[in-house]
């Protein structure tokens, strides 16, 4: 191979070159030694060592015990990945009075609503995340012996195969954040105002929980409602002698007579006769919703 090439520089400039002992300039070169040999060490043996790394690289890719059990691993895990890491939304509003009072809260609850499925699906896809991610965790570091996110220490074992590993984790989102900004701009944009609020999945969580419980106050309020039948309305004016419970006056005296819910329905009141009364409909003027739990009514 070194005949080869030297009969391929013999009768050039270069073979003078190489074979010189000694660089114009620099301390002379060892004993024995000429350019040539100087160019072997300093170019030759980091490229025999980078090959060599090459080669170690591809036998782990090919071979490595813990690099192939972690590709399974790996493929063993689904995690979902069609969720975001940030859900970014925007509010306009049109006074700074609007935004310094602007409720958050209101507004992610708002937007829950108007998409429940969609937002479940989310908080859910990043709760078996976070489970699976645990798992795959205590999985990764029995496996490698270091734990995911460890910096790697290089010792004689093993280090590159689990150096090369590291690289091979999955990382799923766990905590999505959304992100709200509400903005007002004043008058021909001359000074602009903002503010921000990150929900994390946990505080979103909360949302969904406060919005399940309003349809479930609403669900309850309609079937409140549905219970008042014409059966029991009944019941109850015979219970309260066909009169107005408060001025005692009868159909008879030119008043329309009512039941009345004494807590309202929509303050959770129940349809129970003890919660029943009749009215005139005098009486019960202006009353809607109204429930003053120490006045007479
Ligand atoms: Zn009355």
């Amino acid at each position: 191979m070194l005949d080869m090439w030297h009969n391929l520089l013999s009768g050039t400039p270069w073979q003078d070159i190489l074979s010189a002992k000694e660089i114009p300039g620099l301390p002379p070169l060892p004993d024995g030694w000429t350019v040539e040999t100087l160019l072997l060490v300093v170019i030759g043996v980091p490229a025999a060592l980078l090959l060599l790394h090459f080669v170690r690289v591809i036998l782990i890719y090919l071979y490595g015990r813990k690099y192939r059990a972690l590709r399974a691993l790996n493929r063993a895990c689904e995690f979902d990945n069609g969720i975001k890491t940030r859900y970014e939304y925007k509010v306009r509003l049109n006074s700074r009075k609007q935004l310094e009072r602007y409720d958050f809260e209101r507004f992610f609850l708002d937007e829950y609503g108007r998409n429940p499925h969609a937002f479940g699906a989310i908080l859910e896809s990043a709760s078996n995340n976070d489970k699976k991610y645990r798992r795959y965790k205590a999985e990764v570091e029995q496996l490698l012996g270091v734990k995911p996110g460890e910096a790697v220490r290089v010792r004689f074992f093993d280090p590159l195969q689990v150096k090369i590993c590291k690289r091979h984790l999955r990382k799923p989102i766990t905590s999505p954040v959304f992100h709200c900004t509400a903005e007002y701009t004043s008058p021909k944009g001359k000074n602009h105002y903002s503010r921000t609020a990150d929900y994390t999945v946990k505080q979103m969580e909360g949302v969904a929980k406060q919005y399940r419980k309003n349809v479930d106050f609403q669900a309850s309020k309609a079937y409140q409602r549905s219970l008042m039948t014409d059966s029991l309305r009944y019941d109850i004016m015979k219970r309260d002698n066909f009169r107005c419970v408060l001025c005692g006056r009868t159909a008879r005296e030119g008043v329309k007579l009512h039941v009345d819910h004494i807590v309202p329905v929509a303050k959770g009141g129940l349809t129970v006769p003890d919660n029943l009364r009749t009215l005139c409909d005098q009486c019960n003027l202006g009353k809607s919703d109204k429930y003053d739990p120490h006045g007479a009514n």
